[in-house]
């Protein structure tokens, strides 16, 4: 088992090793998958518009409803090949318009920004991978190159244009996230224009064609609050397919600690000292960053002890 958090204190949730082997070498073995699909120990999932079932256990944690390849909905092509895990058992999700009815009283439908916590990581990378091949094969039903439809192929993972050729890959979108601190090790954290009053985050944006991530930092920080970086330590990345970002956090040292927000992206950014931001969530002025974004992540990092939950 690979182990990729040395950088991280603590787990960044849909990070951790889901003990899954994507097995990528089969997707083209049409034989080999056809066997894996009608396998009866294979576990299949639907997936649709982000959310999969999920059900609750007796004994209080939550799980992906899977069932065995005869009970799935019919499908000729949205049959996505995820992996093996180390029994053995091969996992495919299923994209459908729409979930199946409730097998019992307690499963529900719920993506991964509600469950992806309270998941296993094997489950948590599961719907991941799921989610984020759903979201590609929604968007890129037709070819970039020539504007033909393009077929599936790779139990999911490709599709080809029939009238051109072009192979087109799921993509994935980097996007910096960091937690910005002055001289004094206090935070700064900001309001984007749309969040309710009192939400403060880290700082976020893309990665734009020609930059490095440690660039994007830079600029991305100079363009919201006006404050030049003069440090930035990479800390660990998560997957974050809403469609299709892949996030990556930083802790960033500033050099400055002058704030001049855009006022566009973002409405207001304060320095926070760790008794300030105490106070300002013991009085309810600010909402501790809460689900499973690597932004809550950063700033227990910097905060020394577990945030109150919001
Ligand atoms: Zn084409």
């Amino acid at each position: 088992m690979t182990t990729w958090t040395a950088h991280t204190a603590e787990p960044i949730v849909l990070t951790s090793d889901s003990g899954i082997d994507r097995a990528a070498h089969h997707r083209l073995d049409e034989a080999w998958l056809a066997a894996a699909w009608s396998h009866p120990t294979t576990r299949v999932f639907v997936v649709s518009g982000g959310q999969a079932l999920v059900d609750d256990t007796p004994d209080g944690r939550t799980e992906l409803v899977m069932t065995p390849a005869f009970e799935a909905p019919p499908t000729e092509t949205h049959r996505y090949f995820l992996g093996t895990d180390a029994e053995g058992v091969r996992y495919f999700a299923v994209q459908k318009d729409s979930l199946p009815g409730r097998i019992d009283q307690s499963a529900r439908p719920a993506g991964l920004r509600e469950v992806g916590a309270l998941l296993s990581a094997q489950d948590a990378g599961l719907l991941a991978h799921a989610v984020a091949l759903e979201n590609w094969q929604r968007m890129h039903r037709f070819c970039s190159r020539c504007g033909e439809r393009t077929m599936i192929e790779a139990a999911g993972h490709v599709r080809r244009c029939p009238a051109c050729g072009a192979e087109h890959y799921p993509r994935t979108d980097p996007a910096v996230i960091m937690l910005v601190t002055d001289d004094q090790d206090r935070a700064l954290l900001g309001r984007q224009m749309h969040w309710p009053e009192g939400r403060f985050s880290t700082l976020a944006g893309f990665v734009e064609p020609g930059e490095s991530i440690e660039q994007a930092v830079v600029r991305e920080v100079a363009e919201e609050v006006g404050v030049a970086i003069a440090e930035v330590e990479y800390v660990g990345s998560q997957p974050w397919p809403f469609p299709s970002s892949l996030m990556l956090g930083f802790m960033a040292r500033a050099g400055s600690s002058e704030i001049q927000v855009d006022g566009e992206e973002i409405h207001e950014a304060r320095w926070f000292s760790r008794e300030e931001l105490r106070a300002a969530f013991a009085s309810g002025e600010v909402l501790p960053p809460s689900g499973i974004s690597i932004a809550a992540h950063l700033v227990t990092r910097w905060y020394g002890e577990p945030l109150p939950q919001a």
